[in-house]
C-alpha cells in the first residue's frame, strides 16, 4: 500500500551516479515515461498521506491535511475519491408536493435511474399535453362553428375560443409540475463525485431555492424546480474537499458539521428576503467523505467542533515540504514533468537537458542540502511556462533554453518586487557596493519565501546623558536591541567601554518595505555597533547574514540562497553566511562567478573579513578579531 511507484518504459541504471540528476533514466524526453492511470500512484513524495489517504478511503473517515499550498492536498482529496467504490451511487430528485408546495419531496434512486424516470414523466406529460390540445382545438372548432353557423355572431365565438384556450393552458400548466427536478445526476459518473467547495458561498455548499419573481397567480415556476444542490449534496457518496477551511464562515461550518452528523440536510433559499427562502425541502442525502485542508493557522480558527468531529471520526495528517533526494525520488520528478506535460496536453515533450534543468530547480527551492522541494505547484508552474514558451517558438521539444528562460519569467510576485526594489535603490544610490564606510554594514534579508534583498544597516554610537539606549525605528527594533544586547555582553569581556552607557542609534536603511524579515540581521547588527564605537571602515563590497548568540557564535539562518543572490545582484563581491549554513547554499551558475561565499561560525571571523586594515595592537577589534569560541568560553562568558 502506498508503495513508492516505480517509473515504467524507460531504461533504468540501477546504480546511478550521484550526478545523474535523472536518476539513471536513459531517456531522451519525457515522451518515454509511462503515467500511472490511478491519481494516487501519481502523486509524489506525500507517503504518509498517501497511506492515510488510502485507507480512509476503505474505512470512509474523514481527513484533515495540514501543509502548504501546492503540495497535493486536492490532488490526494481526488485521489481519494477514485478509491471510493462506484456502486453505491445515488442520483436524488425533487418532487412537486400536492399537499405543500413549500415543502418538495426528495427521492432517491440507484445511479443513472434518475434520467429514466425523469424521462418517463416528460413522455407521460407530452402524451397528455398532445391529448390535451387535440381535445382543445376539436372544443374551439367547435365553439367557432356553433357561434358563426348557428348564432352568427363572429366575436362571441372569438371570445369564447380564447377563453377555452386559456383554461388548457392553465391545465396544462399544471402537468409540467408533475416533473420530477433531477436535484444531482451520476448516470454519466466514473468515479465517486468529488467536490472542490473551497471558498464556496453558502448556496453553493449547502444547496439553494432560486427566487421566483411570480410568486402567485399561476405564473410561478413551482417550487421544487427551483431547487438547487449544494457541494454537500453533489459529494454525496463521495469526497467533499474544503481548502481554507477557516476561511468559511461560522454559520456554514455548523451546517457542514450538521451535514456530517445527519448523513442529510433540507435544501433551502440562503437569502433571506427571496421568495425561496419559504421552501424547504425534505432531507437531501449528503453522506461524503470530508478532506479538510488548511495552512497551520487553519487549525487555529477553524470551528473547534468541526475539527474534533474530523478527528474523532478520521485522521489528521502533516503534508511534507521537502523530500530527500535520491536516485528513485529524481526518477519521480521526471515522472511529474512527464505527468504535467501529459496534463496540459499541448505542451512539447521535455528534454534530457530540460528535465535537468527543473530537477536542479527543485533542489534549489527545497532551500535544504540533499533535498527537493515538494511545492509542486509551482514546480508545475515552470514547467508550463516553459513548454509555452517552446510552443510559442513552435518547438519539436522543450529544451534547457526554454527552461532556463522560463525561471526568469516565472518569478514570484516577491522576486519581482525584490528585483524592482533592487533597481530603484540602485538610481537612489543608496546601495554602496565598494570602498569603506564607518558604522555602514550590508545586511540581507528574505522578503516573501523566495526573494532576498539587501538591507544595509547603519549604526551610530554616542555617549548618553542618562543611561544608555538602544534606538531603532520600525518593525526590527525588537531584532536589534536583542543583537546590541548580545554584542554589548561580549564587548564587556574584552573592552573598559561600556556601551550601556552610550546611545546606539540603528537606522535599516529602506526597511520600510512590506514583508521584509530582517531576523537574522543581527552579525550585521553587532559588526555596525563595533565598526561605530571603534571608528574602522566596513568593507562595503562585502554583505552578510547570521544570527548572533551571547557568545558570539554565528547560527544559521534562512534563504540564504536567495540572499547571497541578492547580494550579488546588488554588486557585492564577497558575502559572509553562517558555517551551518553552508550546505543550503544552491545559487544559479550565473551567481557562482560574481560573489565568493565566506562560512563562519564565529563574530571575531565577521570582524576579521569585514572591518578595514589591521587593527591597532590590543585595540578592542584586535582582541575581538583573534578571539574564538571557546576563547569566549573559557573567559566565562555565557
Ligand atoms: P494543494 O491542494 O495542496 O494546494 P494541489 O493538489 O492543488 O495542491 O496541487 C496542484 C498541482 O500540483 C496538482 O494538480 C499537481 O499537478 C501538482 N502536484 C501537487 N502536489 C503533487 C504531488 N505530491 N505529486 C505530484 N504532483 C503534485
Amino acid at each position: 500500500l502506498g508503495s513508492t511507484v516505480e517509473v515504467e518504459g524507460a531504461e533504468i541504471d540501477e546504480d546511478p551516479d550521484e550526478d545523474d540528476l535523472l536518476g539513471g533514466l536513459k531517456i531522451d524526453t519525457t515522451s518515454e515515461i509511462s503515467i500511472p492511470d490511478r491519481l494516487v500512484d501519481q502523486v509524489i513524495g506525500q507517503e504518509h498521506a498517501r497511506d492515510v489517504i488510502i485507507k480512509a478511503a476503505k474505512q470512509r473517515r474523514h481527513v484533515m491535511m495540514i501543509g502548504s499550498p501546492g503540495t497535493g492536498k486536492s490532488m490526494l482529496a481526488k485521489a481519494m475519491s477514485e478509491l471510493l467504490p462506484k456502486e453505491e451511487l445515488q442520483d436524488v430528485l425533487v418532487y412537486h408536493n400536492p399537499d405543500d408546495g413549500n415543502k418538495p419531496k426528495v427521492r432517491t434512486v440507484p445511479a443513472g435511474k434518475g434520467e429514466q424516470i425523469v424521462d418517463a414523466h416528460k413522455e407521460e406529460a407530452r402524451k397528455r399535453n398532445q391529448m390535451r390540445s387535440l381535445l382543445m382545438w376539436i372544443i374551439i372548432a367547435v365553439v367557432l362553428g356553433y357561434a358563426l353557423i348557428i348564432v352568427g355572431q363572429i366575436l362571441v365565438g372569438i371570445i369564447a375560443a380564447g377563453v377555452v384556450y386559456l383554461v388548457f393552458r392553465y391545465l396544462n400548466r399544471g402537468s409540467d409540475a408533475m416533473i420530477p427536478n433531477l436535484l444531482v445526476n451520476n448516470a454519466d459518473t466514473k468515479s465517486a463525485p468529488f467536490r472542490d467547495a473551497t471558498g464556496a458561498h453558502a448556496g453553493a455548499l449547502l444547496g439553494d431555492v432560486r427566487h421566483d419573481p411570480f410568486q402567485s397567480g399561476g405564473m410561478e415556476t413551482p417550487s421544487h424546480d427551483r431547487v438547487e444542490a449544494g457541494a454537500i449534496h453533489k459529494a454525496n457518496k463521495g469526497v467533499l474537499f474544503v481548502d481554507e477551511i477557516n476561511t468559511l464562515d461560522i454559520r456554514s461550518q455548523q451546517h457542514l458539521m450538521t451535514a456530517i452528523q445527519e448523513g442529510e440536510f433540507s435544501i433551502t433559499g440562503q437569502s433571506e428576503r427571496s421568495s425561496g427562502a419559504m421552501v424547504q425541502t425534505e432531507p437531501v442525502p449528503t453522506d461524503f467523505v470530508m478532506i479538510a485542508a488548511g495552512n497551520l493557522d487553519a487549525m487555529e480558527n477553524m470551528h473547534p467542533a468541526l475539527r474534533s468531529r474530523i478527528k474523532g471520526y478520521g485522521y489528521e495528517v502533516y503534508m511534507e515540504d521537502t523530500i530527500e533526494d535520491t536516485p528513485e525520488m529524481r526518477r519521480q520528478y521526471v515522472r511529474f514533468i512527464a505527468q504535467e506535460v501529459a496534463k496540459d496536453g499541448r505542451l512539447p515533450e521535455f528534454t534530457a537537458e530540460a528535465i535537468e534543468e527543473v530537477i536542479l530547480e527543485a533542489k534549489r527551492r527545497s532551500g535544504r542540502k540533499g533535498h527537493l522541494t515538494l511545492h509542486f505547484r509551482n514546480l508545475g508552474g515552470l514547467v508550463r511556462v516553459a513548454g509555452d514558451i517552446a510552443r510559442g517558438e513552435d518547438a519539436d521539444f522543450t529544451t534547457r533554453e526554454h527552461v532556463l528562460q522560463a525561471k526568469g519569467r516565472s518569478r514570484s510576485i516577491e522576486q519581482q518586487l525584490a528585483d524592482d526594489f533592487i533597481e530603484r535603490r540602485k538610481d537612489y544610490e543608496l546601495q554602496v557596493s565598494d570602498g569603506y564606510v564607518v558604522g555602514r554594514v550590508n545586511g540581507l534579508a528574505v522578503m516573501g519565501e523566495d526573494s532576498g534583498i539587501m538591507l544595509p544597516v547603519m549604526a551610530e554610537v554616542a555617549p548618553s546623558q542618562g543611561p544608555g539606549e538602544v534606538i531603532a525605528t520600525g518593525q526590527l527594533k525588537e531584532m536589534a536591541q536583542e543583537s546590541v544586547s548580545n554584542v554589548s555582553a561580549i564587548i564587556k569581556k574584552f573592552s573598559d567601554e561600556n556601551i550601556s552607557e552610550m546611545d546606539i542609534h540603528i537606522q535599516f536603511v529602506q526597511a520600510g518595505q512590506q514583508g521584509v524579515d530582517g531576523d537574522s540581521a543581527s552579525i550585521t547588527v553587532a559588526t555596525a555597533v563595533i565598526s561605530a564605537l571603534e571608528n574602522v571602515g566596513v568593507d562595503q563590497s562585502l554583505a552578510m547574514t547570521g544570527s548572533l548568540s551571547v557568545r558570539g557564535d554565528v547560527l544559521p539562518v534562512g534563504g540564504v540562497t536567495h540572499k547571497i543572490e541578492a547580494a550579488a545582484k546588488a554588486g557585492c563581491t564577497r558575502v559572509i553566511i553562517p558555517q551551518a549554513n553552508e550546505q543550503d547554499v544552491m545559487i544559479e551558475e550565473e551567481y557562482e562567478e560574481m560573489i565568493e561565499v565566506i562560512p563562519v561560525s564565529h563574530i571575531s571571523e565577521v570582524l576579521d573579513i569585514a572591518l578595514e586594515g589591521e587593527a591597532e595592537k590590543d585595540s578592542l577589534v584586535s582582541r575581538l578579531k583573534s578571539i574564538t569560541g571557546s576563547a569566549l568560553k573559557d573567559q566565562g562568558v555565557s
